[in-house]
């Protein structure tokens, strides 16, 4: 197969590993900068051009849109399904995972495990938000951020008033979700591929600390799910509309909750916690699977 892998990166882990697996498995991988792709929308025959010359004859494209160019990412990614390539994500679904409190609603009217959430935009109503999600402590969260940053622990509703009006003062959206507190400052990224989980890994906050993020000094380790766990992670993945998804679960005293459902999960954590080949396991999801005109929306939607 012709695979496209849509990254501004080469050098990434996660591009490096997708480029290495497809060749090893006899595949022609191109990497394309998201950037760096033009196209022509109002053409009967949808083309991408990349640095002067048509993309033709690709028939699967990985997108690994990063959460700062989504918009025109999923332009690109669009563009390709309209060309009838298939995409491992599709734009739809991944500009869908990209709306945080969308994603909550279409999984919460799924009867997916959620911890309890609130959004409310006007500061005089701050008091009923919070005594919504039970009070403090509760977690605060900025819509727009990754790796951690913007999510704030507050212990009391006094501190937790402060923090969210001086967000909204700020012009932040933001959510609030009740803390939990029994997860003991740790996550479970499920790994799902092709409605399986095919590698999980526990991430544990450094003391003292309640985010788990590698990016913010936690640490990975080999975890075993349960059955609920897994099935909550597929069907998290499902509801979606993503093929492949990183799925981000905390145990609480009542199940698993699901707290992200990321649409371009990193493979370096999980290849190196878990010894997979995640990679070649995506790769061969699309030997399984890709083809012309196999992609089910074409962009549409
Ligand atoms: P980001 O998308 O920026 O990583 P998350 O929503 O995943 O933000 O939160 C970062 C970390 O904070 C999570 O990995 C988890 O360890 C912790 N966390 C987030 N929400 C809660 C919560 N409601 N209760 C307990 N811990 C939480």
């Amino acid at each position: 197969m012709k695979i496209a892998v849509l990254s501004r990166n080469p050098r990434l882990y996660s591009t490096r590993r997708l480029v290495e697996a497809g060749t090893e498995r006899g595949h022609e991988m191109v990497v394309i900068d998201t950037l760096r792709a033009y196209m022509n929308i109002a053409s009967h025959k949808p083309q991408i051009h990349y640095r002067g010359r048509p993309l033709e004859g690709f028939d699967a494209v990985i997108p690994r849109i990063g959460a700062s160019v989504t918009f025109y990412g999923c332009a690109v990614l669009r563009q390709f399904e309209m060309m009838g390539v298939f995409p491992l994500n599709e734009s739809v679904a991944i500009a869908r995972s990209r709306d945080k409190l969308r994603s909550l609603q279409l999984l919460s009217r799924r009867g997916i495990g959620l911890p309890v959430t609130g959004f409310a935009h006007s500061p005089d109503d701050i008091p009923d938000l919070i005594q919504m999600v039970n009070g403090a402590p509760l977690v605060i969260k900025v819509l727009e951020g990754t790796q951690g940053i913007g999510v704030v622990l507050c212990e009391t509703e006094k501190a937790a008033e402060s923090v969210i009006e001086a967000f909204m003062s700020l012009k932040q959206d933001i959510m609030v979700q009740e803390y939990i507190k029994e997860a003991g400052g740790a996550d479970i990224r499920c790994f799902v591929v092709g409605e399986k989980v095919i590698a999980a890994m526990k991430r544990q906050a450094k003391p003292g600390e309640f985010r788990s993020n590698l990016h913010r000094g936690g640490s990975a380790s080999l975890i075993k799910i349960t059955p609920e766990e897994r099935m909550t992670a597929i069907r998290a993945a499902k509801v979606m509309g993503l093929h492949v998804a990183g799925v981000d679960l905390l145990r609480s005293n009542h199940g698993p909750l699901v707290m992200e459902v990321n649409s371009s999960p990193g493979l370096e954590g999980i290849e190196t916690t878990t010894n997979k080949d995640v990679a070649s396991i995506i790769i061969q999801y699309l030997e399984k699977n890709g083809g012309p005109n196999l992609t089910r929306t074409r962009g549409k939607g």
